[in-house]
């Protein structure tokens, strides 16, 4: 015998099962619990910034691990490559026009009209010709993306990121071109490094410049971040789990 399974469930059950669904979705339990954290965090901090927004790091998941978050609320995310994103969040952005994505990886020139057309913050300015390219991008396209230049503060070689001591000089560059547009900077400290020098190394180095968004801290370090004024954390592993790199 068929039976509709509306039959089987009342309206009103079949919302609360979603509801507990929702809540047991460890990813959205994870979710909670570093927004606690950097409640938390930020009620032990002697100066915090204003305001400081926690990024979904989503890159090497899927947009069906992505959806519960949009459903719990989350509505910044941070991706590292332009063409995975792309793969992914055009839906997305369809259906939650106020998602706020951020680019937090590496940008190649030949990339830049694409990430300025699907970005709404670009947080790896680091070199003179790119911009010049996302000037040139913004200006064709009419879009005024939030930029900040990505500081490689413990000069790495493998990492992208202005040299600490070229930074005052692009950055005050930068804030030529860009005026407002310029919101802040970005790092990603050393692994192996205790990374609250890098924190206070860019959290100078913005106030120097007398710019007021400074992009740090992740899954093993965010709260130590808050502690030096972070505005924005990015966030990835400890909401999302480890990311299976075979998918690349
Ligand atoms: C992947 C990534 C993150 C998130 O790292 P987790 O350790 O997984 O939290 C943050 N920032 C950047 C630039 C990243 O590439």
């Amino acid at each position: 015998m068929f039976i509709p399974t509306d039959a089987l469930c009342h309206p009103c059950q079949a919302a609360s099962l979603q509801a507990i669904a929702r809540f047991m979705n460890p990813v959205v339990e994870n979710f909670r619990s570093v927004l606690m954290r950097i409640e938390a965090a930020r009620s032990r901090a002697v100066k915090p910034a204003a305001q400081t927004t926690l990024i979904a790091v989503s890159k090497f998941h899927s947009v069906d691990d992505i959806r519960p978050l949009l459903e719990a609320g989350q509505r910044h995310f941070g991706e590292n490559r332009v063409q995975e994103a792309m793969a992914k969040w055009p839906a997305l952005k369809a259906q939650y026009p106020d998602i706020v994505l951020h680019l937090i990886g590496p940008l190649q020139s030949n990339k830049v009209h694409e990430a300025v057309a699907l970005f709404d913050v670009i947080q790896s300015l680091d070199r003179p010709k790119l911009l010049t390219a996302l000037q040139n991008a913004c200006e064709k396209q009419g879009r005024t993306p939030d930029i900040f230049v990505q500081v490689n503060t413990g000069a790495e070689p493998q990492k992208a990121g202005v040299l600490p001591d070229a930074a005052p000089g692009f950055v005050a560059e930068a804030r030529v071109a860009l005026g407002g547009q310029l919101k802040g900077l970005m790092c990603i400290p050393p692994v192996e490094e205790a990374p609250a020098p890098h924190f206070a190394f860019l959290q100078k180095l913005a106030g120097t410049a007398g710019l007021s968004g400074l992009s740090m801290g992740m899954s093993g370090d965010f709260e130590i971040a808050v502690r030096f004024g972070a505005g924005f954390v990015r966030v990835g592993t400890a909401i999302f789990g480890a990311r299976d790199y075979s998918q690349a």
